[in-house]
């Protein structure tokens, strides 16, 4: 694939973008569209070391709620995650995202 000026030009903006938002503990780049119909993406198993996900061969049965937003991160300019999220589960996505994304130790 040959690069045009206009795809460097956007390129080098989504950096220059995810950079300022890296150098920034509390910016992260996150975007809530409409969903279209996908499953929660999210589940309410505990976290740590009682987790069901840390058993082999656990099959999370996750939210059976149907999407309302879309949460997209980007961990690298041509490196997106969605993530389906119910209105329930949307802050919860977003938070965990903040998590991950912002570094928190
Ligand atoms: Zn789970
Ligand atoms: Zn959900």
């Amino acid at each position: 694939m040959t690069r045009t000026p206009q795809d460097t030009f956007l390129s080098d903006q989504t950096l220059a973008t995810a950079r300022t938002a890296a150098a920034d503990p509390s910016t992260v780049p996150v975007a809530i569209t409409a969903a279209n119909g996908e499953q929660c993406t999210w589940c309410d198993c505990p976290d740590g070391p009682d987790s069901p996900h840390n058993q082999r061969g656990y099959r999370c049965p996750g939210c059976p709620a149907t999407a309302a937003n879309v949460v997209s991160t980007f961990a690298a300019p041509n490196l997106r995650y969605d993530f389906p999220a119910c209105d329930r589960h949307t802050t919860d996505i977003v938070a965990s995202i903040a998590h991950l994304v912002g570094g928190a130790k």
